[in-house]
C-alpha cells in the first residue's frame, strides 16, 4: 500500500518567498492499485511523482510505500530504493545520447540489478512500434521515438512502482494507444503500483481512479 500524510512541497519563488507547489493532506493506494493524476500545467503533477520516486525530498510529510518510509531513508538508501523498485518515465526522455537504443535499455536493466538480452530488447521495441531501431543512437530518434524508449527503459527494470509523467505527450493516436496498452498489461501482469500524470483525455479514460491537482492541492 502507498500511504501519504500531510505532504508539503515548497520551492523558493526567486523573490525571496516560497511557493507551495504541492499539498496532499492524505492519499492512499491499495496494493496493485493504479491512478491517473490530472491538472493544468504547473499544478504540481511532476512534483508529486518526483516526491514518490524519492528524487525530491518534500518539505514535510510522510510517504510510505509498502514497508518503506521514504523520509527515514538516507540519500544512499533512497538511491538503492529507486534502483530496486522504481521505474520512472520522465516528461523529458533524458536518454544517454551517445548510446544506442539497445544500450540505453540494457543499462537501465543492469542498474536495477537485472539484465536484458537482445531478444528481450527486440520484443520490447516491437511492442511499442520501434522494431529495428536497436542500434540507432538515441540522439538520432524523433521526440516520439525517444519517449517510447524512455518508457521501455522504465519497464525493463520490472519496477514495483511505475511512475509515468505525460508518457504519451509526443505520441500520435496509434502509438499512444500501443504504449498505454503495454503499460496497463504490465500493471495487470505484475500488480505493480502505477501512477500516471497526463493531460491526455484518452489516457485518463483508461484509469479507474483519477485525482485532479489544482495549484498544488489534491482534489
Ligand atoms: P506540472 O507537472 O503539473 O506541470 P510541476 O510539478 O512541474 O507542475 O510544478 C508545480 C509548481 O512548482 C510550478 O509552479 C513550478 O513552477 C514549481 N516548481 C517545480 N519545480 C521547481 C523547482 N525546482 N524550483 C522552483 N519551482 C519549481
Ligand atoms: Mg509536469
Amino acid at each position: 500500500m502507498i500511504t501519504i500524510q500531510n505532504l508539503i512541497c515548497d520551492f523558493p519563488d526567486g523573490d525571496g518567498k516560497t511557493l507551495r507547489a504541492l499539498s496532499v493532506p492524505s492519499f492512499s493506494l491499495e496494493d496493485g492499485g493504479m491512478a491517473v493524476i490530472t491538472g493544468p500545467s504547473g499544478s504540481g503533477k511532476t512534483t508529486f511523482l518526483h516526491c514518490l520516486s524519492g528524487l525530491l525530498t518534500p518539505t514535510s510529510g510522510s510517504i510510505r510505500i509498502g514497508e518503506v518510509q521514504l523520509s527515514s531513508l538516507s540519500p544512499s538508501e533512497r538511491c538503492d530504493f529507486r534502483a530496486a523498485k522504481v521505474g520512472y518515465v520522465f516528461q523529458k526522455p533524458l536518454l544517454l545520447s551517445y548510446l544506442t537504443v539497445k544500450e540505453n535499455i540494457r543499462l537501465s536493466a543492469s542498474l536495477s540489478g537485472g539484465s536484458a538480452d537482445d531478444d528481450t530488447i527486440s520484443s520490447l521495441l516491437h511492442r511499442v512500434g520501434l522494431s529495428g531501431l536497436e542500434e540507432r543512437k538515441a540522439d538520432h530518434l524523433s521526440g516520439g521515438q525517444q519517449q517510447r524508449v524512455s518508457f521501455l527503459r522504465a519497464i525493463v527494470r520490472r519496477p514495483a512502482l511505475l511512475l509515468a509523467d505525460e508518457p504519451t505527450a509526443a505520441l500520435d493516436e496509434e502509438n499512444g494507444k500501443k504504449l498505454m496498452d503495454f503499460m496497463l498489461d504490465y500493471q495487470r501482469e505484475t500488480g505493480c503500483f502505477l501512477l500516471c500524470a497526463t493531460h491526455d483525455k484518452r489516457v485518463m479514460d483508461r484509469f479507474p481512479l483519477r485525482y485532479d491537482v489544482q495549484k498544488g492541492a489534491f482534489l
